[in-house]
């Protein structure tokens, strides 16, 4: 395929959130080219693939205007439905709640988004990886060739590296840049409850962060681990710490100890919130690429769903010349901005507590199941921040 020498719109980066933003500038009336490094879109997976239902995200995000690809998608993308979320803290007294949501195919879900900005009129190109970006020219090479591209506006949605970011001066200067290691099995053969979500606490096995098991189905399960690897004793890498979850665990290595591992999959989850500003005259970031991730849980993919689409919308404006590009900002601020930065707030405080054993199982104790539930999704209920802080500040 090759490019046109121009577009309305360029999307580097054709994950959730390129792939919305470029549905909806396409059917906003833009030109649109989507890029994506990927040999195949969504592969390698770079995720567990929890997902919860468009009602779940209401009342975490009630101002936020859910794109249709993050409330319908084909069962096809879909691997387990969940009912149920447990939290287990280092004592091991699991408190429960329910949820609704699904584990998705992750290589799946990201083809059916990219399809879907297809159809709308959006140009694709994959194995193409933008190498420069010079205020509104872009670089791009690949299994296509060499192509230097103009555009209107540029939207970078390509992770928690992004190089539209660092070209546009735009990303958290590397100092203040705060990120949580992650690795995770695709594993076969384990005994686990096929409908419920497990999430594991303790120093000892996940230091600053949580263990996962999330089921696949038919004895299918993801299993990880999120690290924040200043937390971490020194010279234990993010894996060790994993093999020591699913070996030595007490409640997780009955169930795991027949795993057979069938993929490993890596990468890094930014949880210091969205930088002070998020778009320039002819620039936007989104997705990981501009932090949009609840801080608490590492959830981004309704996130980043949900400023694709601010970002293709206010692209498509934009380049119908009805508004400033900046306008992004503040439109995808007054959706979802206050509940990013509480769920940052919410990790700070949690990060304190989570030295201690000690002081996490006192947390756990106090917090009800219904609280839990608010608070992992990024929400700090007032009684919960005032226990926190003063067990953080070793008050027990
Ligand atoms: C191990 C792990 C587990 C996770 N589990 C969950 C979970 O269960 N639920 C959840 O909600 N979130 C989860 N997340 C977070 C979630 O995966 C991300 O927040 C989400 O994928 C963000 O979407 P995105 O489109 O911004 O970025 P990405 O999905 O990372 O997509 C970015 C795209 O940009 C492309 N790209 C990058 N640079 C270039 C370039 N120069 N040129 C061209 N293309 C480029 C990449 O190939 C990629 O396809 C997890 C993250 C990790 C690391």
């Amino acid at each position: 395929m090759i490019p046109k020498a121009s577009y309305d719109v360029i999307v580097v980066g054709a994950g959730p959130a390129g792939s919305t933003a470029a549905l909806y500038a396409a059917r906003n009336g833009a030109s649109v080219l989507l890029l994506d490094k990927k040999r195949e879109i969504g592969s390698p997976i770079q995720c567990a693939g929890f997902l919860p239902d468009a009602s779940e995200v209401k009342a975490l995000l009630p101002d936020a205007e859910l794109p249709e690809t993050l409330k319908n998608y084909p069962d096809s993308c879909v691997l387990q439905h969940i009912k149920t979320q447990r939290i287990i803290p280092p004592n091991c007294n699991t408190k429960e709640f329910a949820v609704r949501g699904t584990v998705l195919d992750r290589r799946r879900y990201d083809q059916f988004l990219a399809e879907q900005a297809a159809t709308a009129g959006a140009e694709l190109m994959v194995k193409t990886r933008v190498t420069k970006v010079e205020g509104t020219t872009v670089e791009a090479s690949g299994i296509f060739g060499k192509h230097t591209i103009k555009a209107k506006a540029i939207i970078g949605a390509d992770g928690p590296n992004s190089l539209v970011a660092k070209s546009k001066g735009l990303s958290w200067k590397p100092e203040s840049k705060e990120t949580s290691v992650a690795i995770e099995y695709q594993v076969r053969n384990v005994d686990i409850d096929p409908d419920a979500l497990e999430m594991y606490f303790g120093k000892d096995y996940v230091p600053g962060g949580y263990a996962w098991i999330f089921p696949e189905g038919e004895g299918r399960a993801n299993v990880g681990i999120g690290i924040r690897s200043g937390m971490a004793e020194k010279g234990v890498s993010a894996k060790e710490y994993l093999h020591r979850f699913m070996q030595d665990h007490p409640l997780a290595a009955p169930k795991l100890k027949n795993a057979i591992i069938m993929n490993v999959i890596a990468g890094i989850i930014p949880v210091n919130g969205a930088p002070a500003k998020t778009a320039t005259e002819d620039s936007l970031i989104v997705g990981d690429a501009a932090g949009h991730i609840i801080a608490t849980n590492g959830g981004g993919i309704p996130p980043a769903m949900i400023a694709g689409k601010i970002a293709g919308e206010t692209a498509a404006e934009f380049a119908a010349g009805n508004c400033r590009l900046e306008e992004y900002d503040r439109r995808w601020r007054a959706q979802f901005g206050p509940a990013l930065e509480t769920s940052v707030q919410a990790r700070q405080i949690m990060d304190g507590v989570m030295k201690s054993d000690a002081l996490m199982n006192a947390a756990f104790k106090f917090i009800s199941p219904e609280q839990m539930k608010v608070m992992q999704c990024g929400k700090l209920p007032g009684p919960v921040k005032l226990g926190l802080h003063a067990l953080s500040r070793g008050k027990k």
